[in-house]
């Protein structure tokens, strides 16, 4: 199976530096990032990493969108702060390797670089993606895992972005 790394003009290695790690605190330790940014120019192409089925496609946060899909023996990636995500694209629509699923947006309101925030869950279990503070409160125990924010399947993305890095070098 042919796999792409999601942004491949802007194929570097830089998504594990500084805030753009998965679990950098945010908003002074309140919030840890729950994926992984890959800084890009504004509107670049953001492709799908390998063949699969929407699960999600909404909004995201501040003023960009998000678009998660499930992929086989890989699990659901969520492609987030993006723009532009083809219309075509509803929950349980098909998606093909390499695809173009939408394209690298900014936040509003804050000065940041135009990435795409990329978040990994391992599909072992099912429902909404981001949790509230109150639901996540009451599904963890843990201070750090209720600042995620996110569901318990929540993985570092670094990993598999390695992979896809790796495999775009030619
Ligand atoms: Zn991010």
């Amino acid at each position: 199976m042919a796999l792409f790394f999601p942004v491949p003009e802007w194929n570097k290695q830089s998504y594990k530096e500084g805030m753009r790690q998965f679990g950098w605190s945010r908003n002074g330790g309140k919030r840890f990032h729950a994926g992984c940014d890959i800084y890009a120019p504004l509107k670049s192409p953001v492709i799908a990493i390998a063949d699969g089925v929407v699960v999600e496609n909404a909004f995201f946060y501040l003023g960009t969108n998000q678009i998660s899909v499930r992929h086989d023996g890989i699990g659901v990636v969520r492609y987030g702060e993006i723009v532009d995500i083809p219309k075509k694209f509803a929950i349980g629509s098909p998606v093909v390797a390499g695809e173009l699923v939408g394209k690298i947006g900014h936040l509003t309101g804050i000065k940041v670089h135009p990435m795409l925030h990329f978040e990994l869950f391992d599909g072992s279990e099912t429902g909404s993606l981001s949790l509230t503070g109150k639901q996540a409160e009451s599904k963890y125990k843990n201070v750090k895992q209720q600042s995620y924010r996110r569901r318990a399947d929540l993985m570092n993305a670094a990993d598999l972005l390695d992979r896809l890095y790796l495999q775009g070098e030619k």
